[in-house]
């Protein structure tokens, strides 16, 4: 297998998955070594496992796909690196990004774009499509074999997008169940490591080791909170046979294509044929949380990338050191890409105190709302809210809710040249509302009708109830 993926990262070079490979002859001799190695058996033993940019490695450089960290190797493994290779994965390399997280094409990198087509043995002669983003190159590695899967990062949609968009599985698990020490931050209350594979039995396989406490990051979700969430789900499990499917109504935007739209009710037919119940319900502060979602990000964004000042880390700008802050702003100018300006600048504005009222304490309460709308529409309490009187279980609540991942097929590479930083930001629109409200979803290729290729439908469950959105995802794969 490890031969395999190798030469596929050859034959795909082009498509510029990877920032980074592993030494091939180091991944061959581990390879070797874990065939060989009859007494661990260790789940992961031997697999190929693709590590975004941004998580960082000891062996490896870590960049964030940018210009300010193009040097930059840390000392050493982030957790979810560290109990991979516990677990007996390789490190297939470093894959490619959206610069520091923050896009939705993987093409505002220091290392260049990312690049996709959906006739794999014939790219050549296609046109390249994006691979989504900001985890476009993971996607891409897994998509075209180049690893057996991938780690992502997704803070609005970041893994969802580029699974829904190359035909494979991306799931975002609740927030703070997994492991954010070693991730370099873009936006804390959102950053999300998630899992990039082909299928969500492979995902599930990954999510069981990632998903630990770790003392070394505080907002790990605490043991006994865990020991609550899997006791419910235990008693719940049932719940798969007979599902209760939530379409949230004001997903069906005007923007949505027609054939995703067709596809969409194809497959809320074809799940109640086979016995599910759906449930058209309503989550009214949606068309909000885009907007708060471009004024949150941004604003943590422009905090968490203060420290790249030349000093510290990554790269500095050639000149004299002085006390006239001239050293910063050479450094940081020629360091970052002008997305990461972009949303600089915005950050700072909506948290400067003429602004900060208009825009990051209403985007705040945005967030509040859109999470309340998530807990009146699942039958499972969150158990996040465990003391509040509305935390009752609900008989008229759903177990998920079901909705396609992205408003449009993956767009061509080219055409992305004359689009607008809205527009783009318009591709999160459904991805946005369980980011802010730190709830588990999955992106899963379906083919719903022969003659049209699959795409990416999102499966969106209470907090904690991860489990059984990876089981829906079974279901519907
Ligand atoms: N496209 C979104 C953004 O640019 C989401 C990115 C992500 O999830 N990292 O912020």
């Amino acid at each position: 297998a490890a031969e395999s993926c190798i030469s596929k990262q050859r034959s795909y070079k082009a498509l510029n998955a990877f920032i980074n490979l592993s030494d091939k002859h180091a991944v061959l001799r581990q390879a070797e070594h874990a065939d060989t190695d009859t007494i661990a058996a260790r789940p992961l033993h031997g697999r190929l496992i693709g590590i975004k940019d941004n998580i960082c490695t000891s062996d490896l450089p870590t960049t964030s796909a940018s210009g300010i960290l193009k040097n930059f190797t840390s000392p050493y493994d982030a957790t979810v690196v560290k109990i991979l290779r516990h677990a007996g994965a390789i490190v297939a390399g470093k894959t490619n990004m959206d610069e520091f997280g923050m896009g939705s094409h993987s093409v505002h990198s220091y290392f260049g774009p990312v690049a996709f087509a959906r006739d794999q043995k014939n790219e050549a002669s296609q046109e390249q499509l994006s691979a989504g983003g900001s985890s476009g190159g993971s996607a891409v590695a897994v998509a075209t074999g180049q690893c057996w899967a991938a780690l992502g990062t997704d803070t609005g949609g970041s893994v969802r997008l580029p699974a829904a968009y190359t035909g494979i599985v991306g799931f975002k698990p609740s927030y703070g169940l997994v492991s954010r020490w070693g991730v370099i931050a873009y936006a804390n209350s959102l950053d999300t490591v998630g899992v990039l594979a082909q299928d969500a039995t492979i995902a599930q396989e990954i999510f069981d080791e990632i998903n630990e406490y770790d003392d070394k990051d505080p907002t790990s979700l605490p043991k006994s909170t865990r020991a609550r969430i899997s006791e419910t789900s235990v008693q719940r499990s049932d719940r798969v046979s007979a599902l209760r499917i939530g379409v949230p109504l004001e997903y069906n935007i005007h923007e949505l294509q027609p054939d995703i739209r067709r596809a969409w009710s194809h497959l809320l037919r074809r799940l109640r044929e086979n016995g599910h119940s759906i449930q058209p319900v309503s989550l009214p502060t949606t068309k909000q949380a885009l907007s708060a979602y471009y004024v949150l990000a941004p604003a943590e964004a422009s905090s968490n990338l203060a420290k790249y000042d030349g000093v510290r880390y990554g790269s500095r700008a050639s000149g004299p050191d002085g006390a006239d802050g001239v050293l910063f702003s050479k450094t940081r100018g020629e360091g970052f890409g002008d997305e990461v300006k972009r949303r600089i600048l915005l950050g700072a504005y909506t948290l400067s105190a003429g602004a900060i009222d208009n825009y990051f304490i209403q985007a705040q309460k945005v967030r509040r709302l859109v999470q309340e709308d998530f807990d009146r529409t699942f039958s499972l309490p969150n158990p996040l809210k465990e003391n509040e009187v509305s935390s009752q279980c609900q008989n008229s609540g759903v177990d998920v809710l079901l909705s396609p991942s992205a408003p449009t097929r993956p767009p061509l590479l080219k055409s992305l040249e004359d689009q607008s930083p809205l527009d783009a930001y318009m591709n999160d629109v459904f991805t946005v509302p369980a980011s802010l409200a730190g709830l588990p979803a999955v992106s899963v290729p379906i083919k719903v009708v022969d003659h049209i290729a699959p795409f990416g439908f999102q499966i969106i469950g209470q907090y904690g109830d991860d489990s059984l959105v990876l089981q829906v995802a079974q279901l519907l794969e």
